[in-house]
Formats: C-alpha cells, structure tokens, sequence
C-alpha cells in the first residue's frame, strides 16, 4: 500500500549513499576500522566508556542479560508494555521474565512502585524501556538496584539521543542497549549497539559477540595475532563495516532529527487538544528530555481501535499500536509465570493506544492532515 502519510521515513541523505560506496572500494567489509570509529564515536555521543556495535539490538539485550549472568531459576522484572524482543531476551538466556505494571495512563513506563512489588528471592535484574523515548524514572530505580543488589538493563532501542537530568539513556544502568532498525531514530537497516562504562562486563560481550574468540579477523589480519582460543560460549553477533559507515553518518543527523520530531510533537499537541479533545496524548508532564521515537495517543474509553485504525487507513494515513502486551501473546500467556500477572493499567493503555506517523522529515501540512483523520475518525 502507498501510504499519503507513513507511520515512519528514513532521514537520509547523498551522505549515507557515499559512506557505504566508501566502505565497498575499501575492500574490507566486516568489522573494522569503521566500525571502531562509529564504536568510539557512540560512546562520546552518550558519554560511555565502552560501546559496541552489534547486528541488531536484540542481540544486545541477549548479551546484555548473559553479561550480567542470567540463567535458569533467574526473574528479570520488565513492563509487557514493550516489544517482544526484549523479553525474548531474557527468555534466550533460560531466565523468566516478570512483567510488572507502569507508572500511569500518562507515562507509559515501568512504575518503580511496580518493580518493588513484583521482587523476589530470585530476582536477579530489572530491564526497563524508555517509551517512544521518554524517561523511567531512573534515580528510584538505580536505588531499587542497589537496595536488593538487582542488575539493571535498559532497552534504550527507541531513546538515542534522549536524556534525564543531562544523562543519556542507556547509560543509567549497568548496560543500555540501542537499536538502529531501519524505522529508528538512527537507522543503520538492522543494527545496535551496547553501551557500558564497567570493563568487565565489556569484555564478556566483546568475546560473547564474536563466538568467544580471543582474536578477530581484523586482529589477524593486521598481523597482531596470528591464532585464537575459544574461552565461552559465543554468538555471531557482529555488525559489519556498511551498516558501521551509515551509523557515523545517522550520527550527525540525531540531534536535528530529535529536535524537529520535538516540534512536530508540540505541534501535534497543540492541535490535537483543539480539534479532537476527546483524544489524549501521553507524556503530557515535564521529565528529561526525550527523543521523540514514537507519538502514542488514546482513543478515548469504548473506542472501536481497529475501526479507528481503518479509517485512518482509508485516509492513507497509517496508524501502529505500540504494544500488544508481551503476556498477552501466546508464546507469553500459556507460560508458568512464576508471578501471574495483574497489569491493570498497561492492559487499559493497550485497549486504547494508537500511534501516529512522526518523522523528522514530515511537514506541517502533514501533522494537519493527520490531525484531521484523527478528530474525523475517533468521534463516538
Ligand atoms: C526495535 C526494538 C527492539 C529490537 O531492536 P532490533 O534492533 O530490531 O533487534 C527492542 N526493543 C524495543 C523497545 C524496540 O523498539
């Protein structure tokens, strides 16, 4: 279908194009010296001492939870407002995954409150995610961490180049993980990348991500090594110097794109209260600075959603739902949970969530068009 109005567009540019020929004449195509720059570039970027590139952010949250030991008999606490990936993650790992509720109608995110009731003897690490951007309330959770000696993962996936309190996300915890999906606020196609400041847990998935081998092609072919050992069980997780070249390049546009997707955001606000009131957009307080990855509204209580969501369509305006709530799926809902779940609010917010396009590339025109099928469509 060709959408009048996407849900998401590539900010790209004759730049990404020359990057990738770049790294093609080079003749070295896996990881490299370009993937060490954009590495070393990310980790200034977020103020980290170490980031490594990976094939998807996935893979980070899988390395992640085995970086910080996660097994069987283990619980992570994480909202099931999220994608699947992340607790899929913890699940790779043979760890269970608790889903705990968030903090209100308002701010989509895992409630500390929440996190502190779902805790038991087997908890071993808390995973948040950082909606569309927005901020968990990080300095209640760190010091949650710390009170019960927890791990704390963060699924940064929708939040790079957002902040709370001038710290980046991802670096709150004791390891963030971002994705560079091609719908993300950068988009590398597939990528990501794991941000850590503790050298231990640095190392683990630095061998973790090439099949736990002490040396790498690059090492050998740069003569500094001419043999390995393989120490742990590893993955092929690597990313490879194209995707490197486009993440450098995506790096430059972060700032520009999160602060014109900022305004579309405004801007959506201030309309949307004044043409279709009975519709409310989250996030509505002040709290850090996000990266505006996503716009999530509620249809008002009794909406139809997926009738709303085809008279958008019809209007080729394209509508998403972020999320399905993970317990609700059936690789979830048939699960033993070792807590069964009582999500009262993230269940309400899913009935009612749609999201809208946003994209640093859309006009205002655009916004007015989509704020109009919103007021025409969600009218009871
Ligand atoms: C996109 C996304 C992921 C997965 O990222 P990939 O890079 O596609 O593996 C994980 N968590 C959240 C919240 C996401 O939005």
């Amino acid at each position: 279908m060709l959408w009048k109005i996407p849900l998401s567009d590539l900010n790209y540019g004759p730049e990404e194009e020359a990057a990738v020929s770049a790294v093609i004449r080079s003749g070295w195509l896996s990881m490299g010296a370009v993937t060490q720059a954009f590495e070393a570039e990310f980790a200034a970027f977020v103020g980290t001492k170490h980031a490594l590139a990976l094939t998807n952010a996935t893979a980070a949250l899988h390395l992640a939870c085995l970086a910080c030991d996660l097994g069987p008999g283990d619980e992570v606490i994480l909202p099931a407002l999220t994608f699947v990936a992340s607790a899929n993650a913890v699940r790779y790992t043979g760890a269970e995954p608790v889903f705990a509720d968030i903090e209100s109608e308002d701010w989509l995110v895992l409630a500390p409150s929440a996190i502190e009731a779902a805790i038991t003897p087997r908890t071993r690490a808390i995973m948040v995610m950082h909606y569309a951007g927005f901020p968990c309330d990080m300095p209640a959770i760190t010091a949650i961490a710390r009170a019960h000696n927890l791990a704390v993962i963060e699924d940064a996936a929708h939040a790079v180049g957002a902040s709370l309190a001038n710290r980046a996300l991802g670096t709150w915890g004791d390891l963030g993980c971002y994705s560079f999906f091609a719908n993300k606020n950068l988009s590398t196609a597939e990528g990501g990348m794991l941000v850590t400041d503790d050298d231990a847990l640095a190392e683990k998935v630095r061998l973790l991500r090439s099949h736990g081998m002490t040396t790498l092609t690059w090492d050998r072919h740069h003569g500094h090594a001419s043999t390995y050992d393989v120490i742990d069980l590893g993955y092929n997780y690597r990313i490879d110097e194209l995707r490197s070249a486009l993440g450098r390049v995506q790096l430059t546009r972060v700032a520009d794109g999160n602060a014109r997707r900022a305004e579309l955001t405004a801007l959506y606000r201030q309309l949307l209260a004044q043409s279709a009131p009975q519709v409310s957009m989250p996030f509505s307080q002040p709290r850090g600075q996000s990266s505006y990855h996503i716009l999530p509204i509620l249809l008002p209580e009794g909406a139809n959603k997926l009738a709303f969501m085809a008279k958008m369509r019809a209007e080729g305006i394209q509508t998403s739902w972020h999320y399905p709530p993970v317990h609700t799926f059936h690789a979830y809902a048939q699960r033993d949970q070792a807590l069964p779940s009582h999500l009262p609010l993230t269940e309400a917010i899913a009935a009612r969530q749609v999201t809208l396009p946003l994209f640093p590339t859309m006009t205002e025109e655009q916004v007015f068009h989509v704020v109009k099928g919103v007021a025409d469509s969600s009218k009871l």
